[in-house]
């Protein structure tokens, strides 16, 4: 019904907003999951990796070289002859203790004789093992292992009880019989520091396993479950893990990925798990996914709200611009005025008569009142299509105002127009408008006048105005005639 609406507001403002949306919406959410992609590579193949071997290496300073040391006093001539010949004088094997941790920068070294039981260090006799006593199941364990040696952490009695990595290796004597354990003990702060400042800086859990899946207590840097196979997520992993010594592992524990770095380091006969959480280290890229994801909203919505501005402005515009009423379809003021000029210009070259009538609904504000305003709005519409159907083609129709039209009649003089007047007036009393099933009169009032050749349009239009108001007047629902003007 809307002529002016020459292209359709809301749909256009939907279509760009959706076109804006998507379009950021998949270059942000496209950059996420390459970002994203990239991450995960990076924590996969060089992060943990590198982690790792950086743990690994220190380890292999840390432990590998005391292991190599403890071999070799399980190997020394002079311990072997000095067990062999009675354990006689304890200072000289204190004093080869002492040198083998001085030498090598050892937290402790120690003998355990099998035959007395006696545990040697580098101040002479510590005590006397015994198969009862909790502290010493260590040295019956390594007396009936089958390895040449383990590696065990422990509270060293020797010293104060600090942690420390014990390398517990098993002595011969030259035809094979075991005589004893000895070796050298060392305290883990160097790799337990290090661990930490991986843990800190990177949040990774960094941890060892041993070979049957339980975690190495190593100073207190994991809150991992003694037992690896309890571990959510990662517990049904485990058994495979141990299989494969090596490897990355992803697992999902509490909603969150991890990635998982293992290495088997086959001197400690340990596993290294480096582990990541993926949300923790998304977290960054995440919150810009956010920003990105409210930048876009924002600017769709300024986007839309300056189209819609923008859009509104040229649509008044074109309207102000336009020739025809919106409700109606019949010329507006603006249309008249031009038209008007140039029929008065066409007058004074070929006098032909020209009149007009100001036709009035009657009492409108009642059925604006009665049937609401949209009925109103009927009426008009309908009324506007009666006058045009009584009109000819070169007569122009006007709307004047609210109910008010004016219709400008060629080749007419004041007798015709009355008549054509009077046929109007007529023929809409006599058709009730019908709207929404109701029947509603109307009738019209009209003022007639012609133009007499000299005055100005808006003269005659002023006659035909005082013609109306008495035809208003007289009572409505009639036809009245402008008097003739005054000559000046
Ligand atoms: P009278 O017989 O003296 O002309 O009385 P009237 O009620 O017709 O005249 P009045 O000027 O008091 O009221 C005109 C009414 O027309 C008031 C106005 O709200 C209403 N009107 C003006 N334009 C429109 C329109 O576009 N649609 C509708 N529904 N009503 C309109
Ligand atoms: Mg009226
Ligand atoms: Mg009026």
């Amino acid at each position: 019904m809307n002529k002016f609406r020459i292209f359709d507001r809301r749909g256009l403002l939907l279509l760009l907003g959706l076109l804006l949306t998507t379009g950021f919406f998949a270059t942000t959410l496209f950059g996420y999951f390459v970002s994203k992609q990239a991450i995960r590579s990076a924590i996969i193949g060089q992060d943990l990796p590198l982690t790792a071997s950086n743990i690994y290496s220190e380890i292999q300073k840390d432990l590998v070289r005391p292991v190599l040391i403890s071999s070799t006093m399980a190997n020394d001539t002079f311990l072997r002859d000095w067990v062999l010949k009675g354990e006689r004088n304890i200072a000289d094997m204190a004093r080869y203790l002492r040198e083998m941790k001085e030498r090598y920068g050892a937290f402790s070294s120690f003998f355990v004789s099998e035959k007395s039981g006696i545990y040697y260090t580098g101040e002479g006799v510590l005590k006397r093992v015994s198969p009862k006593e909790p502290r010493d199941v260590w040295y019956y364990r390594v007396r009936d292992m089958k390895q040449d040696y383990e590696i065990n952490v422990d509270p060293d009695l020797a010293n104060a009880d600090a942690l420390t990595i014990f390398i517990n290796y098993r002595v011969f004597d030259f035809s094979g019989n075991y005589i004893g354990a000895t070796g050298i003990g060392l305290t883990v702060d160097a790799v337990r520091r290090l661990i930490a400042e991986y843990q800190q800086q990177f949040q990774r859990t960094i941890y060892f396993v041993d070979a049957k899946g339980r975690v190495v207590v190593f100073g207190n840097q994991t809150n991992r479950a003694p037992d690896l196979r309890s571990t959510p997520g990662l517990g049904p992993l485990v058994d495979r893990i141990l299989q494969e010594k090596s490897g990355s592992y992803q697992y999902v524990s509490d909603g969150d990925n991890h990635i998982l770095n293992v290495n088997y380091l086959p001197e400690l006969k340990w596993y290294l798990f480096v582990e990541q959480n993926e949300e923790v280290a998304l977290a960054g890229i995440r919150r810009t996914l956010y920003a990105n994801l409210a930048i876009s909203l924002a600017v769709t919505l300024v986007v839309l709200f300056l189209t819609h501005l923008v859009l509104s402005r040229y649509q008044h515009r074109i309207e102000e611009m336009a020739s025809t009423d919106k409700l109606t379809g019949l010329l507006n003021r603006h249309a008249f005025t031009i038209l008007i000029e140039k029929l008065l210009a066409e007058y004074r070259r070929v006098p032909q008569p020209i009149s007009m009538l100001l036709a009035d609904i009657d009492h409108f504000k009642e059925i604006n009142d009665r049937y609401g305003h949209l009925a109103g709005d009927r009426v008009l519409e309908s009324v506007a299509a009666l006058l045009l159907a009584g009109l000819r083609e070169s007569d122009i129709a006007v709307r004047w105002g609210g109910e008010e039209f004016l219709l400008v009649l060629r080749g007419c003089d004041q007798n015709e127009a009355e008549r054509i007047a009077e046929t109007l007036r007529q023929r809409i009393a006599a058709t009730p408008i019908e709207v929404d099933g109701q029947r509603i009169a109307v009738t019209l009032s009209v003022g007639v006048s012609e133009y007499d050749g000299a005055e100005s349009s808006d003269q005659t239009v002023d006659r035909a105005d005082t013609a109306l108001y008495a035809a208003k007047h007289g009572g409505r629902n009639r036809v009245e005639v402008a008097a003739r003007p005054n000559p000046a």
